[in-house]
Order: C-alpha cells, then sequence, then structure tokens
C-alpha cells in the first residue's frame, strides 16, 4: 500500500485508451467495474476531442460477480463489433478486472471475429499510464508491420513519425513541427502514428526508410521492434530547444543520407536569450520535474540557450531513470527518481529555486511556496491542449519555450523596483508579477529555518529582510554555510557582511 493523493501517471488502461483513441479504426473493449468511464472525459474534457472515445466497458457491478463476468465481456466485445465495425479490436483488462481473472484475449479468441484481436495484458499494480500506451503501440505494430517490401532506386528518403498519442502534451503542434524539419531535409513522411493512423498504416511502417521517435516514453519499444525484426533505423535524439533540433537535423540527415548543411530555418529564442533584456535571466535558479524526455530536454534549454543555473532534475519515469540520472550529472547534480509528489514538493522547498519548470503537479507546489512556474510536461490540465499552435519541438517550439518559461519571472524592471521600493503596496515582497492576474497577493515564501548551530543577531537578521526576497533565501543560506564553516555560534551584522565579501570574490 502505498498513501497517495496525486499522481503523476494513471493506470496502464488509460495508456492503452490513449494509443486507441489516437488512432483510426481500432476499438478497445475494455473489462472494467461500473465507473471506469471516468477516463472519457480526459480525452473530451481535457483534450477536447470531438468524439467519445474508441472504447466499450463492461462496466460490471457488484452483484455481476455472483454471476457470470466473463459472458458479460463476451457480449460487449460482440456487441462493439456490430456497432462499430472495427477494422481491428484490442481487448484488455481494467486494474479490477484483472483481479477477477476473466482472460479478456481468451475470450475474445472464442467469438471468431472476422477482425484481428490484440490482447493486452497490462500489469496495473506493477506498471502505469506511458508504459501501457507503449506496450498496446507495440502490441499493434508487432500485430500488424510487414516485412519490407523493396524500395524503388532514386526515391526520396522515407521516414515514419512515431510516438504522438492522445492526451499527449503538444502531440498535436509538434507532429506540423517535425514534419516541417523533415521536409527541410527533402525526406517525405511515410506513417505518423499512433496519432491518425490505421492498422492499415501500421502495415505500411516498412516502406520508409527510419524511424522518427519523438516520445521514447510511448514510441520507444515499437521502434526497438522495428529496429531489430526488419533492421530500421531510429533517431535518439528528441528535438526540443534549439541546440537539439540542430542535432536532430544531423541524425535525419545521416539517417537518410542527405546533406543536412543546407538547412537554416529562422528561430527567435537565441537572439531574445542574448538581447540585453534577457541579461537577468543569467544564473537564475532553476528546478525542472517531469516525464524524461521533457525534463532532460528542458535542462539544456535552460542551460545552454537561456543561461540558468538548473539546481534541480528529475522525472517519475522510472524507466528512463538512467538518461535522466547522466543528463543531471552534466548538471552536477543528482536527478530525483520519484513518483511521490511530496518528495519533489520537499526538494523545490530546500533548493528554493527561482523558477519551476515541472507538471500540473509542480505548479500547485510553486504556487504554494510563492514560485514562479511554467508547465513542461504531462500531467496537464485543460489550459496546456491551447488552441492556439503551441509545439515544444522544433525552431517555432523554441520560439514558444522562451516565451512561456520567461513569462512567469518577474521582469528585469520590476525585480528593479521591488529592491527600491520595498515597502510600497505594489512592489512589497511576495507581491507576484503584475503581470500574472491581480488576484490575492502570493504569499511571501516561507524563511528556511536556520540550520545549525549559528543564530541570528536581531541586527543581523532585520538587515537580511533589505535584501530583496527572491535573492534573499540565497543570502541566507550562504551566511550560514559561511558561519558554520568558521564555528561561529552567532551571525553578528559583520558575519553578514563577511559572507557577502566572501561570495562575491
Ligand atoms: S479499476 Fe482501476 S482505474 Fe478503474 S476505478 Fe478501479 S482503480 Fe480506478
Amino acid at each position: 500500500m502505498e498513501l497517495a493523493v496525486w499522481t503523476y501517471e494513471g493506470p496502464p488502461h488509460v495508456g492503452a485508451m490513449r494509443i486507441a483513441t489516437a488512432m483510426k479504426g481500432v476499438h478497445y473493449v475494455l473489462h472494467a467495474p461500473q465507473g471506469d468511464t471516468y477516463a472519457d472525459l480526459l480525452f473530451t474534457m481535457i483534450e477536447r476531442r470531438a468524439a467519445r472515445p474508441p472504447v466499450t466497458y463492461t462496466t460490471f457491478q457488484a452483484r455481476d460477480l455472483g454471476g457470470d463476468t466473463a459472458e458479460l465481456f463476451m457480449e460487449a466485445a460482440r456487441d462493439a463489433y456490430a456497432r462499430f465495425a472495427p477494422q481491428a479490436m484490442l481487448v484488455g483488462a481494467s486494474c479490477t478486472a484483472e483481479l477477477i481473472q476473466d482472460d479478456p484475449g481468451g475470450l475474445a479468441r472464442t467469438l471468431g471475429l472476422p477482425v484481428p484481436v490484440v490482447p493486452l495484458e497490462l500489469p496495473s499494480y506493477q506498471k502505469k499510464e506511458n508504459w501501457g500506451a507503449a506496450e498496446t503501440f507495440y502490441r499493434l505494430v508487432r500485430a500488424f508491420a510487414q516485412p519490407r517490401a523493396a524500395r524503388a532506386e532514386g526515391t526520396a528518403p522515407r521516414a515514419n513519425i512515431l510516438g504522438p498519442t492522445a492526451l499527449g502534451f503538444r502531440h498535436r503542434d509538434d507532429i506540423i513541427e517535425v514534419k516541417r524539419l523533415l521536409a527541410l531535409l527533402g525526406v517525405e513522411v511515410n506513417v505518423v502514428a499512433p496519432e491518425g493512423a490505421t492498422p492499415a498504416d501500421l502495415a505500411r511502417l516498412t516502406e520508409a526508410d527510419f524511424n522518427v521517435v519523438l516520445y521514447p516514453e510511448t514510441a520507444g519499444v515499437a521502434a526497438a521492434f522495428l529496429q531489430r525484426q526488419f533492421g530500421m533505423p531510429m533517431t535518439r535524439i528528441v528535438p526540443i530547444g534549439v541546440g537539439t533540433t540542430r542535432d536532430f537535423l544531423r541524425e535525419v540527415a545521416t539517417l537518410a543520407g542527405v546533406d543536412a548543411g543546407r538547412v537554416e530555418e529562422a528561430c527567435r529564442l537565441p537572439w531574445y536569450s542574448r538581447s540585453v533584456d534577457s541579461t537577468y535571466l543569467t544564473g537564475k535558479r532553476v528546478f525542472i520535474f517531469g516525464d524524461a524526455t521533457h525534463a532532460i530536454a528542458a535542462a539544456r534549454v535552460a542551460a545552454e540557450e537561456l543561461g540558468f543555473a538548473v539546481v534541480g532534475l528529475g522525472t517519475y519515469s522510472r524507466e528512463f531513470a538512467r538518461e535522466v540520472r547522466e543528463a543531471a550529472k552534466a548538471h552536477g547534480i543528482e536527478a530525483l527518481i520519484t513518483d511521490d509528489y511530496l518528495k519533489v514538493e520537499e526538494a523545490i522547498a530546500t533548493l528554493r529555486p527561482e523558477l519551476v519548470l515541472g507538471t500540473q503537479m509542480e505548479r500547485h507546489i510553486a504556487k504554494r511556496l510563492g514560485i514562479p512556474c511554467a508547465v513542461i510536461s504531462a500531467p496537464v490540465h485543460v489550459q496546456d491542449f491551447p488552441a492556439r499552435h503551441s509545439p515544444q519541438m522544433g525552431f517555432e517550439g523554441a520560439n514558444v519555450l522562451f516565451d512561456t518559461w520567461v513569462h512567469p519571472l518577474m521582469m528585469g524592471l520590476e525585480e528593479h523596483l521591488l529592491g527600491m521600493f520595498r515597502e510600497d503596496f505594489e512592489f512589497s515582497d511576495g507581491a507576484a508579477p503584475s503581470h500574472l492576474g491581480h488576484g490575492p497577493k502570493a504569499e511571501a515564501p516561507p524563511e528556511p529555518v536556520a540550520s545549525g548551530p549559528a543564530t541570528w543577531a536581531a541586527e543581523a537578521e532585520s538587515e537580511l529582510k533589505k535584501i530583496p526576497f527572491f535573492v534573499r533565501g540565497k543570502a541566507r543560506r550562504n551566511t550560514e554555510k559561511f558561519a558554520a564553516e568558521r564555528g561561529l555560534a552567532t551571525i553578528t551584522l559583520e558575519t553578514l557582511y563577511d559572507a557577502k565579501a566572501h561570495f562575491s570574490r
């Protein structure tokens, strides 16, 4: 048992639903108790899809448990086929149905439906949503991908785009950007999957020369299978950020056997982040958390393209812990691998960053602690399925990242005013940035309790309060460290100045 109030991922059958909903011509029959239809709302409300997900639930109730739940499942599968006439069917169980062990795969076989049926074994008590999506996509690709047909000589290089799903953070717009990048290199797109693909499209995946893996969390397993089984190479670089997009273009060019040199796309991020207005961004302490793909990419953009100092990096994607650990090492820090939001909250409260880049959960945490925050990864709320074009990938994605991450920070001028007019009602300590609404004043971040033996003399404490609040935590920490290293029991005004002189050397 684990006490959980928030979970970063749903159960694995929600991952399977994300694949079925993304595709066309696939129907998912899910053995599940009454009430599990709540998952429909993720697609119709959060992602605002105009159609119900292609999922039929058996919705058994307590009184059904005394009867024949297996018969209920078969009836649901028969009806779903008759009503929706899909090209292929997925069958599986949700958490509760897994316990009653009706074997949806075996039962569906006995029905002898005239379309392929792909059974799903999703261990709900060990695995989560992204794993469920990856496994479902892999099962479908495995069931439908046909051996490679011979390609005519002299045809343009061709790639599949793998990974975008329903309920994916900015997947809709990332597809557009990545198609643009491929077009710049003269690479044709063969199939995009699972989003928008039919089982027949999966059958012709092997007509491409290689696979572009946009989201390793959902397509890594299927792409590895295509590589093993059909010798199709796959990309390893996910094009989020300007530098990474350039690396991605070079990687694709190598796989396609074309010249990457001719690509020069306009992107505003490099100039915007170099322009003098961005000087105040340099060295901002940022904490990053999300799925592995977005967290790793964000850390590189933050450090290399915006000049932030990455003070924390972590993920809830346990399957990609190794990759995140390596990325964290490059920033000289230790990765936080957890799906317990309380541990994330603790890390943020201890590190006291000036900006948090995270999921919807970190948005709540940062709000409580009064720290600016931007969303970089699922899970997300409805506002992160925006109407406007908002990719994360490619050059336009980098423009979006620049605006989104800088927006919650105090503007440089505002920082100055805060320092100068600390007592002013508008610019008082902890006042929210003026461009972020006029709601109740954000609470000032709680001051960390003095650690170690040194105590603050009243005079030093009041001098500390004169330092603007967004650097005050750092000044306090540095002074305490300075005092501890010298074995001082009390922090006087003099200690404060000595520490300041010491750290500014
Ligand atoms: S079966 Fe799983 S997803 Fe459905 S209500 Fe129970 S715990 Fe939640």
